[in-house]
């Protein structure tokens, strides 16, 4: 009995402002050097990453 079609989770945005910050937190939480206050690359990556796909809507202006 498998006729019932369940709905397809759809496939995580790829410019999700949410999905982008969650991967910045989870990463500062998981990463030596961010924990210890360093600079870290990765984190510098995901933190650009993560502005960006909050898009032009989110401009800062100075
Ligand atoms: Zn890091």
């Amino acid at each position: 009995m498998t006729a019932q079609t369940e709905p397809v989770a759809a496939p995580e945005p790829v410019a999700a402002p949410e999905a982008a910050y969650r991967a910045l937190i989870g990463h500062t939480y998981s990463c030596a050097t961010c924990r210890a206050g360093a600079s870290c690359p990765t984190a510098v990556q995901l933190g650009r990453t993560w502005r960006e796909t909050r898009g032009p809507m989110r401009k800062a202006r100075r």
